[in-house]
């Protein structure tokens, strides 16, 4: 490649809201394979919202949701705003917590009134040897909606499962479609739970889900599609992606994402819309056909 057409493939990345950082983005761009993509906040929203609750046998669900609120006042977490937002919402009486500490990719615990009150995935309170058979029964409906369960554990036991839906976006069909076009497969990697990611996996028509991962397992996740010498670009918002932008062949963030996934990220989506990648990829095809 020339460095006059680098530089051409670059001017015209920033017109059309591409930004790569660096010449050696847009060719090693061109020789992707596969793309795996993080789900929330990149394939969707990001602004989930709490759908439903259901409790065990003599729990109330405004009184669970009050104290799950209160845990996670502290927590920076999407699914924390939403929590938080609906027990406002519902004009609970805000408690006090005590002794919070997040658990990466799993949910977060603290103390209120009194109570030891837990608030994440089915994984977090196993790993308590918290017993969440008798609210079972709720996941298949709660994950075929493609929503995010969420188990509250009040002083050691299973009080209830919240339903957490995050909208996909609008771009997020059309996107996949594209890059199927050109050639690529499509995964998805996410901590969520796995019946949650498998319908949007459907409902997106994504080849290969990886689901139920904890940050580092993204990385880890990587390594193995690029088995065989196979390359992956990795598309990220950023809560928690830096290494996995790092480990990819190309990291991708997009637009809304946070600064450290812009620093870590060979190429920057200025806006939303996930067409964007397919747009990069033909764009570094384009650019690098030009110059034979
Ligand atoms: P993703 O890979 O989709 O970006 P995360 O790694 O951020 O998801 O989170 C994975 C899972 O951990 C969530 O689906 C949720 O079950 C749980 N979780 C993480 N943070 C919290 C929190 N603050 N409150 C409740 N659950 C949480
Ligand atoms: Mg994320």
């Amino acid at each position: 490649a020339t460095p006059t057409s680098i530089m051409v493939g670059t001017g015209k990345g920033a017109e059309i809201g591409v930004l790569f950082r660096g010449g050696d983005a847009l060719q090693a761009l061109r020789a992707v394979e596969v793309i795996a993509l993080d789900k929330t906040g990149t394939l969707t929203e990001g602004r989930p919202e709490l759908m439903g609750i259901e409790t065990a046998d003599g729990f109330d669900a405004d009184e669970i949701l009050r104290l799950a609120a209160a845990v996670e006042t502290h927590s920076e977490h999407p699914i924390a705003r939403a929590i938080v937002r609906a027990a406002e919402h519902r004009g609970l009486r805000a408690a006090a917590a005590q002794g919070f500490a997040a658990e990466v990719g799993q949910g977060a615990r603290a103390e209120v009134e009194g109570h030891p009150v837990l608030v994440g995935s089915a994984r977090l309170l196993a790993g308590e040897g918290i017993d969440t058979r008798r609210l079972a029964d709720a996941l298949p409906r709660i994950t075929a909606s493609a929503a995010t369960p969420l188990f509250v554990a009040v002083d050691g036991h299973a009080a209830a499962v919240l339903a957490v839906a995050d909208p996909l976006k609008a771009s997020a069909r059309s996107a996949v479609a594209r890059l199927h076009a050109q050639g690529l497969e499509v995964v998805m990697i996410t901590g969520d739970h796995r019946g949650t990611a498998d319908a949007i996996a459907r409902e997106l028509d994504i080849d290969r889900v990886v689901a139920e991962v904890l940050p580092d397992g993204k990385v880890q996740a990587l390594q193995e599609l690029q088995q065989g010498g196979r390359r992956v670009a990795f598309v990220g918002d950023g809560i928690n992606d830096a290494p996995a932008l790092a480990q990819a062949e190309v990291g991708i963030a997009i637009g809304s994402g946070t600064d450290v996934a812009m620093e870590s990220a060979d190429v920057v989506l200025m806006s939303d819309n996930l067409l964007g990648i397919a747009n990069a990829i033909a764009l570094s095809r384009a650019t690098l056909r030009n110059i034979r």
